[in-house]
């Protein structure tokens, strides 16, 4: 099969690796700035913009937040070492772009923070949507998947040209302080802006204690009218937000 190939997007991907959520991102990296469309807008937050750089990591140059680039260099190396041919296929449609997700009105991009990257196969970029993947990705994303970055092959939407840091090691950067400020960790949760899988078990869950909504993996404004109605009745804050409590009380 060459890496150009289209297949099936496999069974078991992102093995304990979840998707940076909102809360975690504003929260340890702050708002990259005040306002959004779809089109890539620069960085507004000064501390943001202080850990922005652009530096080479192996088969390229790419803008992106600094603990991320260095991330990459470390992935791409275990890439030529195992797979030189992969590694030589490799190109990018970029990593910095302040927007928000394709099709939303409420999420924010990771592409926001330069956490997420687009990779390209012999310059081809993999089609949004199609369930489809190129083989070439498939190869890839057990080495982003090993360092903590989620492949988006897995959300509502395939987006499998898709990576990025995932929540668990954007916390271990702000752990390692490599942010650069103090700021108090927030507790795991799903808000408004949300996507991925764990939205998707949040919805079948709202579904089978019944809600009717339509199961996207996207925790837009009827998620979050759901979430709250069910807070409200079970004596919770009502703020739309999947806390632990919350959770809990979900049964998730
Ligand atoms: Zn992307």
């Amino acid at each position: 099969m060459s890496l150009n190939d289209l297949t099936n997007v496999p069974a078991d991907i992102n093995t304990g690796v979840r998707n940076a959520k909102q809360q975690t991102m504003l929260t340890l990296l702050g708002n990259p700035r005040s306002s959004y469309d779809s089109d890539c807008q620069p960085v507004t937050h000064t501390t943001l913009k202080k850990l922005i750089v652009l530096e080479d990591v192996g088969p390229f140059r790419i803008t992106g937040l600094k603990p991320a680039i260095d991330d990459l260099r470390a992935i791409f190396i275990r890439v030529k070492m195992n797979n030189p041919q992969l590694h030589a296929a490799l190109g990018t449609a970029g990593m910095l772009c302040c927007r928000l997700v394709r099709g939303s009105q409420t999420s924010i991009s990771n592409h926001s923070w330069g956490t997420a990257i687009d990779i390209k196969i012999n310059d081809q970029l993999d089609r949004r949507g199609d369930g489809k993947v190129l083989q070439g990705l498939v190869d890839l994303a057990p080495f982003f998947n090993k360092q903590g970055w989620f492949w988006g092959a897995d959300f509502g939407t395939e987006d499998s040209m898709h990576f990025e840091v995932g929540d668990d090691r954007i916390r271990e950067f702000h752990k390692a302080g490599l942010f650069g400020h103090a700021v108090v960790a927030p507790e795991f949760a799903l808000s408004i802006g949300d996507r991925g899988p764990e939205v998707r078990h949040l919805q079948e869950r709202l579904n089978f204690l019944g809600a009717e909504m339509k199961v996207d993996g996207i925790f837009g404004s009827a998620t979050h009218a759901d979430v709250g109605a069910f807070q409200a009745e079970k004596g919770l804050i009502p703020d739309g937000i999947v806390g632990p409590k919350t959770a809990e009380a979900l049964g998730l």
